[in-house]
């Protein structure tokens, strides 16, 4: 098979190699990946950022259709289509994964990071955990769905907004297009866009954002406490302390800002506003299978649809760089069978 790896130095690139097709093990299955997301989290991987993986095979916004699966597996069959996320396994038996909260598991894989991903012809999945695409959604768009579309649509489920009420997007990029599209097709929400760049906005527009506010022409925080006397709730997915700022700034008072982006940075908290208005900061970290199935079924009923462009696996670092330059806009998805003859 064709993957891309890691280098050995971490360099922030990738190699693309060679290498044998992995053998599964008890509950495991093999997947032929057909397309592949390029996250932000890949960059990170590959730089070493959260701990060197040399040689690690990335990619955690897979989706493929199984070859094998091994005697025991009974949650997957050869010819299901599959999602190959970042919540790779959990442990199955502690406090957070019985609690439907398994993502916050203390002894979680996460693919392309703990273990190999999806950014290679084939991978292995542990079938319990690999949710099933379900028929009529794009496989291309079911990747995105896989991180950037799980994460805002936790995101948006855990700021507790109502239908009608106003929710403010901190990031319009890849997450935040499809943060708009959920809250107000799936959520009902008035949904207000923010972000740095012209063109994001615009796209966040296209596809449902009733309100969009350019930060760095507007004071947004006043912007919106003028025009809506405050958002009910705020989800962050831009990466930047100054836009987690205006975020608990931006929402009137009993409102939930629901953090998703990781800047490494310490936002500032005034208490007097937190008490004195009530103010509830909370974080979201991607979503469990059941958020993903959720998640998938909104996809394949067309009211959320991801922005994507395939690219090949040997545009790989292109792909990272154009993602360090801020270049991207909607979701660049690698078309694993392009990329090798195994399909
Ligand atoms: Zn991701
Ligand atoms: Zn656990």
């Amino acid at each position: 098979m064709k993957a891309a790896i890691v280098r050995q130095n971490s360099d922030g690139d990738v190699d693309i190699v060679e290498r044998p097709t992995p053998t599964i093990g008890h509950g495991e299955a093999l997947v032929a990946v057909e397309y592949c997301g390029v996250c932000h989290t890949d960059l990170h991987v590959a730089a070493g950022d959260y701990g060197k993986k040399p040689g690690r095979v990335l990619g955690h916004e897979g989706i493929g259709i199984v070859k094998q699966v091994a005697e025991d597996v009974t949650a997957l069959k050869p010819g299901d289509r599959v999602s190959i996320a970042w919540l790779y396994q959990s442990c199955g038996h502690c406090e957070y994964c019985v609690t439907g909260r398994e993502t916050l598991c203390r002894s979680v894989k996460n693919a392309g990071y703990t273990v190999d991903g999806a950014m290679a012809t084939e991978c292995i999945v542990a079938a319990d955990y690999a949710v099933k695409v379900p028929a009529g959604l794009d496989p291309a768009q079911a990747s995105s769905i896989t991180c950037a579309g799980v994460t805002t649509y936790k995101a948006t489920k855990v700021s507790n907004i109502e239908p009608g009420q106003w929710i403010a997007m901190f990031g319009a990029g890849g997450l935040g297009n499809l943060a708009v599209q959920y809250a107000k097709k799936v959520f009902g929400a008035r949904v207000i866009a923010v972000d740095i760049n012209d063109d994001k906005l615009t796209l966040a527009q296209e596809v449902g954002a009733d309100l969009v506010i350019n930060s760095a022409k507007v004071d947004v925080v006043q912007a919106i406490q003028d025009k809506v006397g405050g958002a009910h709730a705020a989800v962050v997915t831009a990466v930047s302390k100054v836009a987690f700022n205006a975020a608990v700034n931006s929402v009137r008072a009993g409102g939930r800002v629901v953090a998703v982006g990781l800047p490494p940075e310490t936002m500032d908290l005034s208490i007097p506003r937190v008490v004195l208005d009530g103010i509830e900061i909370v974080g979201s970290l991607v979503g469990t299978r059941q958020d993903l199935a959720e998640a998938f079924d909104f996809g394949a009923r067309g009211l959320v649809v991801p922005v994507v462009h395939l690219r090949t696996l040997d545009e790989t670092n292109a792909i990272f760089q154009e993602m360090r330059d801020g270049k991207i806009q909607g979701r660049m998805v690698i078309d694993m069978k392009q990329s090798c003859s195994c399909h």
